[in-house]
């Protein structure tokens, strides 16, 4: 398999340099740009009216939870999905675009030293095909044989409280998961069947061994660890953090805040790693990944969502999205009984939230009726019921222009609605 990538490469490269060099060149026949006709298309039939959302009787809501993968994630910058249309009018080899597309992110995020980037179709991808190179070395009889570890390396050791429903995709290669809770128990648990030590970055605050001692145990014990950090950026940093500090592997979605494709996502780690990681992954056949196939618009789209997101002011970003708080707060805290609070996640949606609160005796709603009404109103309005946490909860960074007085409005109909 790896042979097999190096000959397509150059000869890729070579067909293509020897027909615009010295066949078709000189004679100049037809033109030899193949620039992409403008995107704008008209469209008859299906999606005519422009929201074929609407056209299936789907519901849009306006999203005020952030991004949730059963929501559809996060809405595509428009330069992105040109791009993604430039994507769809060639052919190329996927192998060979996988690895030009790694090398460019890891420059544009100047990873250290050894560090590559693989596109994949999601965090939950780059999990499973991350340990499957780990677990196969790019072995081609091994990689063929998952999800029998047979032979392999076949324990990853986990803090018990980072179990997430993320780690089917650790189990699904095949490997036993053990957990642990202290230093003490981890040390215990290493042994030549350790494949690899996982951390899961929102429970940092949950587990006893923390994101910098776990990485400096693995080098300690000699055993590669993965972060799954996928939800965790915003900041932006943390797509080179986790690498600085020595983690092997680590996960990120494209589809949450780097608004990238929605089914994109991103493995960052050590060069070896990586290429084995694509090897267990499509386009590659008979191998554990290949359900997890990465399209050429999804590659390119995480090249370019990842340039955007990169170039974006954050922090005036972050005051766009609390003034949009601010002024739905301003509007429903004139109902008398409502009070609003703010507060940003330490790790993972890391943007400004608001809770809203009411005094149950002047308004009779709950928070779990209140968010199910918003739902099925007209627009629908998804805001999180606050998790048993009192109130609603909502955010900001989802909402498109304008939203937010939607937004206000009805929640200020509603709570009217309620009030003694
Ligand atoms: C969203 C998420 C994933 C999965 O990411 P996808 O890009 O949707 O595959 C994995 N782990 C955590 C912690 C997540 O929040």
């Amino acid at each position: 398999m790896r042979l097999n990538s190096k000959w397509n490469r150059r000869g890729f490269i070579g067909t293509v340099g020897m027909i615009a060099g010295g066949i078709l060149a000189p004679r100049k026949l037809f033109s030899l740009s193949r620039a992409a006709a403008p995107v704008s298309t008209k469209v008859n039939g299906f999606g005519h009216t422009g929201n074929p959302y609407e056209e299936l009787g789907v519901t849009t809501p306006i999203n005020c939870e952030g991004t949730m993968t059963y929501l559809g994630g996060s809405l595509p910058h428009p330069e992105l999905e040109a791009v993604m249309t430039m994507a769809g009018r060639h052919f190329v080899n996927i192998h060979e675009l996988e690895v030009a597309a790694g090398n460019r992110i890891a420059q544009m995020l100047k990873l250290p030293d050894g560090y590559s980037a693989l596109v994949t179709c999601g965090a939950a991808a780059a999990i499973e095909c991350g340990l499957a190179g780990i677990l196969t070395s790019g072995d081609e009889k091994l990689i063929r044989q998952l999800p029998d570890v047979s032979g392999m390396k076949s324990e990853v050791i986990i803090q018990k409280s980072h179990r997430n429903p993320f780690d089917h995709q650790l189990r699904s290669t095949g490997i036993k998961l053990v957990e642990i809770e202290t230093v003490d128990e981890l040390r215990a648990a290493v042994s030549d069947r350790t494949a690899m030590m996982h951390f899961t970055n929102f429970a940092n605050d949950a587990g006893q061994i923390k994101v910098d001692e776990w990485v400096k145990l693995a080098r300690q014990f000699n055993v590669p660890c993965m972060n799954d950090a996928a939800a965790d950026t915003p900041p932006v940093s943390h797509l080179w953090d986790y690498a600085n500090m020595g983690y092997d592997l680590i996960t990120f979605s494209g589809g949450k805040a780097i608004r990238g494709p929605q089914c994109a996502g991103l493995l960052i780690g050590r060069q070896e790693m990586v290429a084995n990681a694509l090897l267990n992954n499509s386009p590659h056949e008979d191998t554990i990944g290949r359900s997890q196939k990465v399209g050429k618009e999804e590659i390119l789209g995480m090249v370019k969502a990842l340039e955007l997101f990169l170039n974006e002011d954050q922090d005036a970003l972050a005051k766009e999205w609390q003034a949009r708080l601010e002024l739905i707060s301003g509007e429903i805290t004139k109902v008398p009984g409502v009070s609003t609070s703010f507060f940003v996640p330490d790790i993972a949606n890391h943007v400004p939230h608001m809770r809203i609160t009411w005094d149950q005796a002047r308004i009779s709603l709950t928070p779990e009726q209140a968010s199910k009404t918003l739902r099925d109103s007209k627009p629908s309005i998804a805001i999180s019921d606050g998790e048993g946490k009192l109130g609603l909860a909502m955010n900001s960074f989802m909402l498109q222009p304008g939203e937010d007085k939607i937004v206000a409005a009805q929640l200020v109909t509603l709570l009217r609605e309620h009030s003694a």
